[in-house]
């Protein structure tokens, strides 16, 4: 599309992930697409929580996990040893099922508290610009503005996620990794959260794990199946342009899947 960055592709390949000696992911290869949203889909534990934490490399604060493969972010290695580990946790994001703000801080010192840890220095001037662009790009903004200065934590769930958004968009990732945002939050504010990802489209990578099927196909443009076997390692069954994988799956699982029948 004319205007849209090509920065943020996000390239997972031949991914294999263990805990110990337990396999859990088998060979994912998945090429996330700069500026586009991909869902994950599948049932609990077929490794999708865990494949998003291989994508910014929190994989490796479990010390019982080891991985193979490759991630690559335009075309760089996010594995890169010579590169601190935050390098690549500014360029990718992450949002999590529970909103996870500094509950004493501020709504507007949360929104900035990513900057040191990425090493951005800015004036207070430009903090200000940096908070009101983050929380209009979260559709926070007219809900808070009058109120930067109360602490996070005093928000309703729904809030604290976007708060938790504007955080993540104020050190300007190129991908956000967003594990099941809305599992714990009321319709409006689910409402909310796809209107802000709508919003992204084309300026951010997104890739969203969710178990709403309706939420998949409204705000996905490539939908990623991933299945378990019985004490089998999780894998891709199959993925693709969202609204065929759900009009026209190609795997009967996949059909299954989508259809409510596991
Ligand atoms: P999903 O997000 O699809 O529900 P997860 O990635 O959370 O799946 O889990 C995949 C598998 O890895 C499961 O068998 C789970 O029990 C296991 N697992 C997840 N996290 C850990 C961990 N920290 N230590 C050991 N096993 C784990
Ligand atoms: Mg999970």
């Amino acid at each position: 599309m004319f205007g849209q960055t090509t920065a943020g592709e996000l390239v997972a390949d031949e991914i294999t992930a263990w805990f110990g000696t337990h396999k859990v992911l088998d060979r994912v290869s998945l090429d996330m697409r700069a500026g586009e949203v991909t869902a994950l889909i599948g049932p609990s534990g077929c490794g999708k929580s865990t494949f998003l934490r291989i994508l910014n490399r929190m994989h490796e604060l479990i010390p019982t996990a080891s991985l193979a493969g490759a991630v690559r972010l335009d075309g760089g290695d996010v594995y890169d040893r010579t590169e601190r580990i935050t390098a690549a946790r500014r360029n990718i994001g992450m949002v999590f099922q529970k909103p996870n703000p500094f509950p004493a801080m501020s709504i507007y010192d949360n929104v900035i508290s990513g900057l040191k840890l990425s090493g951005i220095r800015a004036s207070r001037a430009q903090k200000d610009v940096l908070v009101e662009d983050s929380l209009r790009k979260a559709s926070l903004w007219d809900e808070v503005k009058d109120r930067l200065e109360q602490p996070g934590g005093g928000l309703s769930g729904g809030q604290q996620q976007r708060l938790c958004i504007a955080r993540s968009l104020a050190v300007s990732p190129r991908v956000l990794l967003m594990d099941e945002p809305c599992s714990a939050l009321d319709p409006t504010s689910t409402r909310r959260v796809e209107e802000t990802i709508a919003s992204l489209r084309g300026q951010v990578t997104i890739v969203i794990v969710t178990h709403n099927m309706q939420q998949a196909a409204r705000v996905s443009d490539t939908t990623a199946f991933f299945l378990a076997g019985q004490g089998e390692p999780g894998a891709i069954v199959e993925y693709g342009d969202t609204r065929a994988m759900f009009e026209a799956p190609q795997d009967p699982r996949t059909h299954d899947y989508v259809n409510g029948r596991f």
